[in-house]
């Protein structure tokens, strides 16, 4: 939320974003790319707490996601975020790109649906397991993606180094032109299935999804736990016509520390009260549950989350 010197505005910390305008508080909240599942999940989850909470607005933002997001909210520029859960804790614990930067004001609200990283081609160019993108034109995602971050750790525990790849850091939308196109072979996706950039292109040319063998998902698993076996199953794509094996990690909802416990109390309450309302925005918004809110949390609860969780007695 933004602050302005506006006559009805009240500040209502200095220490977050968000800011009180003649009793009303607003809340920015970080996301992904319109082809992503970020976006569409964020905003069913913004509007459930706008509609419940009658002095809140959810401002819902487009981002580069899930590194973005912690650095945004590292710097109290968005309020609430949506982040993978193997980043997360990277970013509070200060590992690997945020060495020497950890984040220590992100807070949990809750986990909430699995992600997979799919690893997207065109049938016919010659890579069906990962082994294959050795030579080939691959994008790992965008700079500041949890996406890019999953494409290196992978690579790496499959013995892949990146100098043996051509590699490019798009979107997921420039990901799917660019196969299309023939600029490039091979890219990386990490998002719920079915994801729109993927369905756009299975739309129009014919896909395949590379799998990763169950002795490389032990080793990536071993090194980073919050990496687990997958199955993508057949047909949920257009053409997809077999299973296909990777790794998925959790997609959480994560906030400012600086937010009071009682804003931060209420947002939780609104969100698991309604939550079957967002459950037809996309296929993955089912799997959000106020059981499985606390299955793979990687970094400690906001004490607001933490209240509401105590009450419903489901805290472990
Ligand atoms: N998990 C992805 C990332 O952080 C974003 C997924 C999405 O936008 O749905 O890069």
């Amino acid at each position: 939320m933004r602050k302005t010197a506006f006559l009805f505005v009240f500040l209502v910390a200095l220490s977050f974003s968000a800011v009180a305008v003649a009793g009303t508080t607003y809340l920015s909240m970080a996301t992904g790319s319109p082809s992503g599942v970020y976006y569409p999940v964020g905003r069913a989850i913004g509007g459930l707490i706008t509609k419940y909470l009658s002095d809140v607005v959810v401002n819902v933002e487009v981002s580069t996601a899930s590194v973005s997001n912690c650095e945004a909210i590292g710097k109290h520029a968005v309020d609430l975020a949506l982040v993978q859960n193997n980043v997360a804790t990277w970013a509070y614990i200060g590992r690997y790109m945020f060495k020497g930067r950890a984040i220590k004001n992100l807070r949990a609200i809750a986990t909430l649906y699995p992600e997979t990283v799919q690893i997207v081609t065109l049938k016919g160019r010659g890579i069906s397991v990962i082994s294959d993108l050795v030579g080939k034109r691959v994008s790992i995602g965008a700079p500041g993606s949890g996406t890019s971050i999953d494409a290196e750790s992978i690579l790496q525990r499959c013995g892949i180094k990146l100098d043996s790849l051509e590699v490019y850091h798009l979107s997921f939308s420039e990901t799917v032109r660019q196969i299309e196109n023939g600029k490039i072979d091979v890219g990386f996706i990490t998002a719920g299935y079915p994801t729109a950039s993927i369905m756009n292109l299975a739309s129009r040319s014919k896909i395949e999804l590379v799998s990763i063998p169950e002795d490389m998902i032990k080793k990536i698993h071993a090194s980073y736990p919050y990496y687990v076996k997958i199955v993508i199953p057949k047909g949920i794509y257009k053409g997809l016509g077999h299973d296909v094996t990777t790794v998925s990690c959790m997609a959480m909802l994560v906030v400012d520390a600086a937010l009071p416990s009682e804003l931060v109390y209420n947002i939780t309450k609104s969100i698991w009260g309604h939550i079957n309302e967002i459950y037809t925005v996309h296929e993955k918004a089912r799997y959000i549950t106020l059981d499985t809110a606390l299955d793979g949390l990687s970094i400690p609860l906001h004490h607001g989350a933490e209240k509401y969780y105590s009450e419903k007695g489901i805290l472990k």
